[in-house]
């Protein structure tokens, strides 16, 4: 993906003039096959807008979405129908995802046969497999969504999204909405398909503790930009970014006391409202003059990373220097 920019107008207030808000402002992203980037931000940071910017369900206004090297179709072309089948995604709700009137194997079986992935007589089988692959028991197979857990419920989201052996998956919160308990387990055998599978993986969540558990890199989001992206040790061990290193802080590690916590402070990130200059500075700690006027650009610093933030590329400059 690259570059990509999408706007919505909000209106403010009954009277209030429309105005154009950047949800996602300018983003460059790759993701390898059996690769998982990890999209961590508070809410209103454009994650969930970025996640269906790369399959093509959110079109960008500039830039361009690529799959395969190749510029994403138009949504609901005839093109862009043919390459569902390679990219898949999977939302934070499974009961929506799911067709209540359908037991449990009719919709694991939908995608084999709209595609026509799988001769027929090899269907059951098939579908047999993908629910053992997934945790479900042979004897959930006629049970309709409501005879399910919400973590069932998402294996068989899972289930059906692996069914036409995907090359992108795109997870949006995937597991928010289950218990905590079993929000280990889902991420776990989700981590351990896209693996056996090859699979280019986006993982976009609030929650640094899953992202934690699941990718290989993290881009962190701030108003629709990425504010820093590196490999998931590096984010996790040193963050670098200010507000990176407040998410990386709140994050309770066991066994170990809280060190160098650094309080996130002020409003959360509100689009209509984007502050000048580096849009995190009414909550940096570290905020100088240079930060309310001048918007700092995404460099590429030490360790593979990429970092915005005036601070951090003046230190890496006295390093160099
Ligand atoms: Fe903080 Fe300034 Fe860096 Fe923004 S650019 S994160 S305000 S130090
Ligand atoms: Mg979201």
């Amino acid at each position: 993906a690259k570059g990509l920019v999408r706007t919505y107008e909000v209106r403010q207030g009954m009277f209030g003039r429309a105005t154009p808000v950047r949800a996602v402002d300018g983003i460059d992203l790759k993701v390898m096959p059996g690769e998982t980037l990890g999209i961590v931000g508070e809410s209103g940071s454009g994650k969930s807008t970025l996640g269906r910017m790369l399959l093509g369900i959110d079109p960008p206004q500039e830039g361009q979405a690529l799959f395969e090297g190749k510029p994403m179709p138009k949504l609901a072309t005839p093109e862009w129908r043919a390459l569902r089948a390679k990219m898949q995604f999977v939302y934070q709700d499974p009961l929506a995802a799911l067709d209540r009137r359908l037991t449990i194997s009719e919709q694991i079986g939908e995608p084999l046969a709209i595609h026509n992935l799988v001769p027929k007589p090899h269907r059951e089988t098939r579908v047999a497999e993908l629910m053992s692959a997934v945790g479900l028991r042979p004897d959930q197979a006629g049970r309709y969504p409501h005879e399910l857990s919400g973590g069932q419920r998402q294996r068989a989201v899972i289930a059906r999204a692996l069914a036409s052996r995907p090359k992108l998956l795109v997870c949006d919160e995937p597991v928010s909405a289950l218990d905590v308990s079993i929000q280990a387990q889902v991420v776990n055998m989700l981590r351990d398909l896209q693996e056996k599978n090859h699979i280019a993986m986006v993982f976009i969540s609030h929650d640094l503790k899953v992202v934690r558990n699941i990718a290989d890199r993290v881009a962190v989001m701030y108003l629709g930009r990425i504010v820093e992206e590196a490999s998931s040790d590096v984010i996790f061990k040193t963050p670098l970014h200010p507000y990176t290193k407040a998410l990386v802080s709140s994050v309770p590690v066991p066994g170990k006391l809280l060190q160098g916590r650094v309080i996130l402070q002020g409003e959360p990130p509100n689009p209509a409202n984007r502050p000048s200059g580096c849009a995190f500075h009414p909550r940096c700690p570290l905020a100088a003059d240079i930060c309310r006027t001048s918007v700092p650009q995404l460099l590429s610093v030490a360790d593979g990373r990429t970092a915005a933030c005036h601070m951090v590329t003046r230190a890496e400059a006295s390093v160099a220097a």
